[in-house]
């Protein structure tokens, strides 16, 4: 038997041994720390212990070690308790009883009874997670590992302890969770396991939006989220879970002329983009930049496959797949539909002669989101002619050099009217109307078109000037 003593490096494992050594209960590290541990990986400070007999007992005792300022919660309804403690860094422990489970059709909630270590590994989703280490006296160390575990963390496999077919519909939620930990470890879900979850798709639906949206994040965090998408949409659960994005699968062709495939090309961007940052929205951003192309195709014999004004619709579409998706509908959604909307903004401007207005506008509009567009836009470039690719990235680096210029000359990226609507109001003796926003706007328009500079003397005297194109004069003037 495989002796992993080195991986119990933390003090916290001796206390645990000597208080279930005390309480004549076994207890066991198992799940994700192990997994991590054997893998190299960071564990991230989560440790889950699992006890022959009652994990809050044993929580409790080993608090009672620890000392009387550690703070432990405890989950009667679960038989878990939760416990935190400072070691080199905050770690969170958490106690639960080994158990078996019976599941009934309708509900993820399965009929819980006391278990022996083999019931409860049973019960585990996958084999990589199902490995325990022993911190009893006689074997302190030893790796119980009933499913070859190690063997599937060698070959790269994501492998299921028992038949798929009834661990994937006792709880559907593993079938996210399979695809997850694909992601994130760059594992291949084996072929019955794979077979499974299309089989068992549709059982997706009883589990909460919430749980299936915190999988989705998961994978978008992953070093290369298309790998996931790929394989949520192979299984069919993207269908089920997120249609809108298998809408962009497909290149049609007509006269000979066809468009690029969305889908994989909107998983470029997000791979892209993700190995420049680890910005979970700015990610979300690049997976539904192009969202409403399906909404806006049109084949125009003269021009060819156009998508006019999808950057709009689909900034439009952010808010109900937010709220489809069970995604927070706070201002992280309004960055996605910011960034969404301007999408194509600095992809025009480096095309065309770049001109300072344009470029104002553009600041001003993005605002301190300017430099998280620019890097969505680097990351859009998908072409496969390497000369293409230069040409634009080299506009990039243009489009780039003048944000900062026309920022540093005039400070438009947080740009705030130097003339309100009350001083309007106050000036013309009018209360509020149509007219105040048409001269704000006028204002607006001509400081970012150059006009006049962004100061408040040259801001008065363009609204008198606009006030008396609309027959408004000033009240003591
Ligand atoms: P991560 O922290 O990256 O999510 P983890 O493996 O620690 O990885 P948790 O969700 O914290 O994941 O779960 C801890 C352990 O509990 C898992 O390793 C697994 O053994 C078990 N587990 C969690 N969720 C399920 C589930 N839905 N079905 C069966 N076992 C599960």
């Amino acid at each position: 038997m495989e002796n992993l003593k080195s991986f119990l490096d933390k003090n916290i494992f001796k206390i645990i041994a000597a208080a279930s050594h005390d309480m004549g209960v076994d207890a066991y590290v198992i799940g994700g720390y192990v997994r991590d541990r054997i893998m190299g990986r960071d564990t991230g400070g989560d440790i889950d212990i699992v006890a022959i007999g009652s994990g809050m007992d044993l929580a409790a005792k080993v608090a009672e070690k620890l000392g009387k300022k550690t703070k432990v919660n405890y989950y009667k309804n679960f038989g878990t308790a939760m416990l935190w403690h400072n070691e080199e860094r905050e770690l969170l422990v958490e106690f639960v009883g080994a158990r078996k489970e019976s599941y009934n059709r309708d509900a993820r909630k399965p009929i819980v009874e006391d278990g022996t270590l083999e019931d409860d590994q049973n019960r585990r989703d996958f084999t990589i997670n199902a490995m325990a280490i022993s911190l009893q006296q006689k074997d302190f160390g030893s790796l119980l590992d009933p499913f070859d575990g190690i063997g599937d963390i060698g070959r790269k496999i994501i492998r299921t302890p028992l038949d798929p077919d009834i661990t994937y519909s006792d709880d559907p939620l593993r079938m996210m969770r399979a695809i997850r930990f694909a992601t994130q470890l760059d594992f291949i879900i084996e072929e019955k396991s794979f077979e499974s979850i299309s089989k068992n798709r549709e059982r997706i639906k009883i589990v909460s939006g919430e749980r299936v949206a915190d999988e989705l994040n998961k994978i978008i965090l992953a070093r290369k989220p298309s790998y996931g998408f790929k394989l949520l949409e192979q299984t069919g659960l993207l269908q089920i879970i997120f249609p809108q994005l298998v809408d962009l699968k497909g290149a049609e062709t007509v006269d000979g002329r066809g468009h690029k495939d969305n889908f994989y090309h909107s998983l470029q961007v997000l791979d892209n983009l993700s190995e420049n940052t680890d910005n979970l929205w700015l990610r979300w951003a690049a997976l539904l930049h192009d969202i409403a192309k399906p909404a806006t195709k049109r084949y125009e014999p003269k021009i060819g496959w156009t998508f006019h004004s999808h950057e709009f619709v689909g900034a439009k579409m952010v808010p109900r797949i937010f709220k489809q998706l069970k995604l927070p509908m706070n201002e992280k959604m309004r960055y996605v539909k910011k960034l969404v909307l301007l999408h194509l903004r600095p992809i025009v401007l480096s095309k065309e002669e770049i001109t300072d207005s344009a470029i104002r506008r553009l600041l001003f509009e993005a605002g301190d989101d300017i430099d998280d567009l620019m890097m969505l836009c680097e990351a859009d470039i998908t072409s496969k002619n390497p000369g293409k690719v230069k040409r634009y990235l080299s506009n990039f680096k243009l489009v780039r050099k003048k944000l900062v210029e026309i920022e540093e000359k005039d400070r438009v990226r947080n740009f705030q009217p130097p003339v309100s609507g009350e001083l309007i109001m106050e000036t013309f003796g009018i209360r509020p109307c149509r007219e105040v926003g048409t001269i704000k706007n006028a204002i607006k328009d001509a400081i970012l078109d150059g006009i006049i500079p962004n100061e408040y003397e040259a801001a008065f005297g363009y609204m008198l000037k606009k006030g008396k194109e609309l027959g408004l004069k000033p009240v003591d003037g």
